[in-house]
């Protein structure tokens, strides 16, 4: 019996894990951003920022730091590649 419950209350928490939040407003986040910083003779440091957003947010930070689109933003990130 009380596994029997323990096993209820594993499966209800899972079941009521809050949607990932946007890290900058607080909504739902529907994308990852990843930060990675160079040297300016782009060698790689070993620091990177993968942070959750909204779409809203997402896109301020392309407006601020690539209003041009240029190079076009990777729309599709395939986890395999
Ligand atoms: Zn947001």
């Amino acid at each position: 019996m009380i596994e029997w419950i323990k096993k209820f209350f594993v499966s209800f928490e899972g079941k009521t894990t809050q949607p990932a939040k946007c890290q900058v407003c607080g909504l739902n986040a529907t994308n990852y951003m990843l930060i990675e910083f160079k040297t300016l003779e782009l060698e790689e440091i070993e620091e990177k920022i993968l942070m959750k957003m909204c779409n809203h947010c997402s896109k301020d930070v392309l407006d601020k730091y690539n209003p041009e689109r240029n190079p076009a933003p990777i729309i599709k990130w395939n986890k395999e590649e």
